[in-house]
């Protein structure tokens, strides 16, 4: 339970984050972002839905941790001269630590 609720604010969060074909919620560990949209289930690869960047919790009112989106790309510009992640060239240099939590654990940010 403890390691539950260390890692997510409360156990309807990690439900809500374990099945994302049925929830809106979306967690994206490696720029710890909250984000709300359209269950997966529902979004097809033609349509756009968008995606709502969650600070609480909708279950518990929690205040969520804050999204590191500025400090990975910072990171990877500074250490490792990636100024775009999303071109499909550099995507390949993006350290595998960047694609998870790791990075951001590694740095206790
Ligand atoms: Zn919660």
């Amino acid at each position: 339970m403890d390691k539950i609720v260390n890692k997510f604010c409360c156990l309807s969060m990690l439900d809500a984050i374990e099945q994302p074909d049925d929830s809106p919620l979306v967690y994206s560990a490696d720029t710890r972002t909250y984000t709300i949209s359209a269950p997966r289930a529902l979004m097809k690869k033609d349509m756009v839905w968008l995606g709502y960047c969650v600070e609480f919790c909708p279950f518990c009112g929690a205040k969520l941790p804050k999204d590191l989106a500025d400090e990975r790309f910072e990171i990877l510009e500074t250490e490792y001269g990636i100024n775009d992640p999303y071109d499909s060239k550099q995507k390949k240099l993006i350290p595998k630590e960047f694609k998870t939590d790791e990075w951001w654990k590694k740095r206790a940010l």
